[in-house]
């Protein structure tokens, strides 16, 4: 069975192409700066060369147009007609209350999908776009949709709701929801199986760090905790997102520096963070690097970063009583023996002791990094949303 995948944003479309039988890709690509007259395309069949073209695409309609064309192609396409393409599984954001897992594409889910619109007002717009475009393209294929908050719809009300007055949650839904949902699943499955323990016997903390960046406490396999919030704002200090701050500074900044409330909120999305103390980069291996130069600001920007991170995951073996797995995950959370190094220096009191030539050495592959005298297994575990959203619409295809 062939699954597409596709994740729309604004103006670009990534997509992926597996086959079922083995889990493997046979095509994928990108295009970047749909609206254009001079649209980035990529496409890389397995074992072929790079394709990449510029072309006028003006809508994500044309652009999975042409991803269909590419991908039937008679030199370099993977499939001889659309009709071999079973499923499309869409990543969409953000799934409000509506959804706790993922959902075949009916008239209702497309409905409940933009009334949540509202809550995700740069993501949902986008994904309901390509849903549109690809129902239109493939209209005999099951679309499937997977939501990055339906994995933390198991939070409890004590840990999603916000201590604001109750009726703002009745009227208007403000609570917590969490974000990167598929990769916490993905990832905590994933360590449960290298352990070869079942993950309904794991306390597990997941830190999903890249450069949006999340914390889940995964306690029996249900998500309980999760440091995102109503938008991916809230939380860890990331690579342009400020996380958690005092909100009466807000008001106190718009009035100090004459902000409007779009400007303060690109300045807490954009250029915040890593970006806003270093004023120079919000590249962990960019600001690392600067810091081991001797830059001062990049020093005390990565020891904020390390601080909160490592007060979350503190506070989550508390939400839990305990950890079996610490793991990490994404971009920084894959590639920084230093970041993992300092994080987990600090977590010694839980019983947390890293071996430094294990955490040294690089690897794609899911691995422990934990001495065998460690009480708590720490892993580092490749994320793969994308794989994830493969196998959850081929779930729902089999279920039809
Ligand atoms: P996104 O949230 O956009 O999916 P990624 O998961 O790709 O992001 O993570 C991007 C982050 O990972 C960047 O800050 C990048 O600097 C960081 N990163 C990638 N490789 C390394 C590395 N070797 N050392 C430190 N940070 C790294």
């Amino acid at each position: 069975m062939k699954i597409l995948v596709i994740n729309c944003g604004s103006s670009s479309i990534k997509y992926e192409l597996f086959e079922m039988e083995d889990e493997s890709v046979i095509a994928e690509g990108l295009i970047e700066k749909i609206g254009t007259e001079s649209a980035i395309i990529t496409y890389q069949a397995t074992d072929k060369e790079e394709l990449m073209k510029t072309a006028e695409i003006l809508d994500h309609r044309e652009g999975l147009n042409l991803v269909l064309r590419l991908l039937m192609d008679d030199k370099d396409g993977v499939i001889a007609s659309k009709n071999e393409v079973a499923a499309v599984g869409h990543r969409v954001v953000h799934g409000g209350e509506f959804f706790s897992e993922s959902a075949v594409i009916t008239s209702e889910v497309r409905q409940a999908i933009r009334k949540t619109v509202d809550l995700a007002p740069l993501h949902n717009p986008p994904n309901l776009l390509g849903i549109a475009a690809a129902e239109q393209q493939l209209p005999d294929a099951i679309h499937v949709a997977v939501f990055d908050t339906a994995f933390h719809q198991t939070m409890p009300k004590h840990a999603y709701l916000y201590p604001l007055p109750y009726v703002l949650y009745t009227r208007h839904k403000i609570r917590r929801y969490g974000f990167h949902g598929t990769s916490h699943k993905y990832v905590s499955e994933q360590a449960a199986l290298f352990i070869e323990k079942p993950l309904t016997e794991l306390k597990i903390i997941s830190a999903h760090i890249g450069n949006g960046a999340s914390v889940t406490a995964i306690d029996h396999g249900i998500s309980i905790d999760t440091s995102m919030g109503m938008t991916p704002l809230e939380g860890l200090m990331m690579g342009t997102r400020c996380g958690d701050i005092d909100p009466a500074i807000v008001p106190y900044v718009i009035a100090k520096e004459d902000l409007t409330l779009s400007e303060i909120q690109s300045m807490m999305n954009k250029h915040s963070g890593l970006l806003g103390v270093t004023g120079m980069s919000s590249d962990m291996r960019e600001v690392t690097q600067a810091m081991e130069e001797g830059n001062e600001q990049a020093k005390l920007a990565i020891d904020m970063y390390l601080y909160k991170l490592r007060k979350t995951i503190g506070s989550y073996i508390a939400a839990m009583n305990g950890v079996d797995i610490l793991l990490f995950t994404a971009g920084v959370g894959e590639n920084s023996s230093y970041v993992r190094q300092e994080v987990c220096k600090e977590l010694s009191f839980f019983g947390i002791e890293l071996d430094q030539s294990k955490n040294n050495i690089r690897s794609k592959k899911t691995r422990e990094i934990s001495t065998p005298n460690s009480k708590v297994k720490v892993l580092v575990v490749p994320t793969y949303e994308e794989l994830m959203i493969a196998r959850e619409a081929k779930h729902l295809v089999d279920q039809q």
